[in-house]
């Protein structure tokens, strides 16, 4: 029997299921389940924002967004903003990330920030791989693993990214890649432990570039990056793990990128630094509901 729900969950039903319970009193195994998954709507402010700023956007968006039982939202402020944002935070609904963090607790790294030290400043997320670390800064898959588990280690959660250049579409290669960036980015991580992951998938063509992938184009990526933890752990623990599309998404492509069965939430850059257009982005209406 149990094993029959648990294929249940691994159909590509499961999230259309879920969305129709969600908030329903449901007492047994598959609705408590279901109605833990919640959608992540996250922002990266990347190197946006003064510490005014910062609140001031805080405080706006909790007070305009209503209650929200079926996701939350992660706030990724510039390391100097965590502190002020953490206690402008007042929502249980509202979670605090970092852009990045060192492996290790201490130590002589000048310009570095510690996984200690950004639990210590409260943060429940880090954000690990972003392309812009990756191209710009050199960091490589070694070296995200090593971060990935610092995180947990301090008791935080990473949202892995990962995602395909231009080119490397062009030549056939997507799967390959993001495969590659999975596997290493996530050796060694027990089964405990990822199946609190999120992974944002960010093809790097899309990033603040206004191109976005279409609704198919993601799902078909988000559907291997499930069958890839499937294969690394097991089917419930993939359906388990948040999944986020990132790339230029706006309030006009949010709906329908968040209807396709494996996107389990949003990262956004650009469209993330005005509280209008994110708070539109927050209130998605997935199965084209209207208010
Ligand atoms: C990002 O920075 O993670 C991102 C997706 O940026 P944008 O939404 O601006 O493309």
């Amino acid at each position: 029997m149990f094993d029959a729900k648990l294929e249940y969950y691994s159909s590509l039903e499961h999230k259309v299921r879920w969305g129709i319970i969600n908030g329903a009193q449901s007492t047994d195994v598959e609705g408590i389940m279901m109605n833990e998954k919640k959608s992540l709507i996250a922002a990266n402010w990347k190197m946006f924002k003064t510490l005014t700023e910062a609140v001031s956007f805080t405080e706006s968006l909790q007070r305009e967004v209503g209650p929200l039982e079926d996701r939350e939202v992660v706030i990724a402020p510039p390391f100097t903003a965590l502190a002020a944002v953490r206690n402008a935070i007042w929502r249980a609904d509202f979670k605090l990330a970092a852009q990045n963090c060192h492996w290790e607790e201490k130590g002589a790294f000048t310009g570095e920030v510690s996984g200690a030290m950004l639990r210590d400043v409260g943060c429940d997320w880090v954000i690990l791989g972003h392309s812009e670390r990756r191209h710009i800064f050199g960091e490589t898959n070694e070296t995200i693993q090593k971060k990935l588990a610092a995180v947990f280690r301090f008791g935080m959660l990473p949202m892995l990214c990962v995602g395909e250049l231009l080119d490397e579409r062009e030549s056939g290669n997507t799967f390959a890649v993001i495969g590659t960036q999975l596997d290493r980015a996530l050796a060694g991580l027990d089964a405990d432990r990822a199946g609190q992951l999120a992974i944002a998938y960010e093809p790097v063509w899309a990033i603040g570039t206004g191109k976005t992938a279409t609704p198919e184009q993601a799902q078909e990526v988000h559907a291997f990056i499930r069958e890839r933890c499937a294969s690394l752990w097991d089917k419930m623990i993939a359906n388990r793990i948040r999944i986020m599309y990132g790339g230029s998404v706006k309030p006009d492509n949010v709906d329908v990128l968040m209807a396709q069965t494996d996107i389990d939430g949003m990262l956004v850059g650009g469209a993330s630094l005005e509280v209008e257009s994110f708070k539109r982005i927050v209130q998605y209406q997935p199965f084209g509901e209207t208010n």
